[in-house]
């Protein structure tokens, strides 16, 4: 049991077999209380050029209707959005929301709150310095969040992003030591983020407040390892694509239609007999 426990925290691909899935179905019928914890970007939907292109479709919508509608399971979306456009685009569902890896919660029939007090006063500094790095790269721009700066490059030249970025992230390492900041490389994107914020503390707090014997948690990207490592042994822990994880399993790499298809057979299992 031991070997099995410290083999769990090392990261590893191991892609979801058909039977395995067939125990999560089983697994999530059985339970009483169900909590399920979404990433939005790259899990729920594909990368885009441009973050405000990813607007959910009617399916996905769908999706997360179907899921949410089932008695005593709770869905909740952590991402790295801000608060404002996840509530534009996921507002009118039944679920909750975390925004900002987890700085900002939405509880049902609540307003959004902040998980903690931060402090942020970094960000002018950094704002600069962060600037004249995006100046030398077109395509790239700064989205500016309540807790973080995020260098958005996906829309620039490859090659020279690679330099600039190394530029800019020795040049962060001095920062790093003297502020109360996290350098986070996302699927390009690299976000400045003020310390303390991440996806794993926001997972406890459900746990906490739902105490559930099924959980499941799928994710794609670095900020998703947070909460794989937070959740207990107990808990389906997803990683869309091939990259080592600290989650349990891997999906295959053709993103969403594959969470989603996960999920609706959730929703279909749960009510066969
Ligand atoms: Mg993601």
């Amino acid at each position: 049991m031991d070997t099995l426990i410290s083999s769990e925290k090392e990261m590893h691909t191991r892609y979801l077999s058909g039977e395995v899935k067939q125990q999560l179905l089983l697994d999530f019928k059985k339970a009483n209380r169900r909590l399920i914890f979404l990433d939005y970007d790259g899990t729920l939907v594909p990368y885009v050029k441009y973050p405000h292109q990813a607007k959910p479709g009617e399916k996905l919508l769908a999706t997360l209707k179907h899921l949410s509608d089932v008695s005593n399971t709770e869905v909740v979306i952590i991402s790295g959005r801000d608060k404002a456009i996840l509530q534009e685009w996921l507002g009118s569902l039944d679920i909750e929301l975390a925004a900002e890896h987890g700085a900002w919660r939405k509880e049902k029939h609540r307003d959004w709150q902040l998980s903690a007090l931060f402090v942020n006063d970094w960000k002018p500094e950094i704002r600069s310095v962060l600037q004249q790095y995006v100046n030398r790269l077109p395509g790239a721009f700064i989205e500016e969040k309540d807790f973080s700066l995020v260098w958005h490059y996906r829309a620039a030249d490859e090659k020279s992003c690679a330099m600039i970025k190394n530029d800019f992230l020795n040049m962060m390492r001095k920062y790093v030591d003297d502020m109360n900041i996290e350098i986070l490389q996302g699927n390009t994107v690299i976000e400045v983020r003020t310390t303390g914020v991440n996806k794993g503390t926001a997972g406890k707090y459900w746990i906490e407040k739902r105490r559930s014997d099924f959980i499941l948690a799928i994710g794609d990207d670095r900020t998703d390892e947070d909460l794989f490592l937070a959740l207990p042994q107990t808990a389906y822990t997803i990683k869309v694509g091939t990259p080592p994880s600290f989650a349990r399993y891997n999906l295959l790499d053709n993103q969403q239609p594959v969470v989603i298809e996960l999920l609706e057979d959730l929703v279909k299992n749960e009510y066969t007999t």
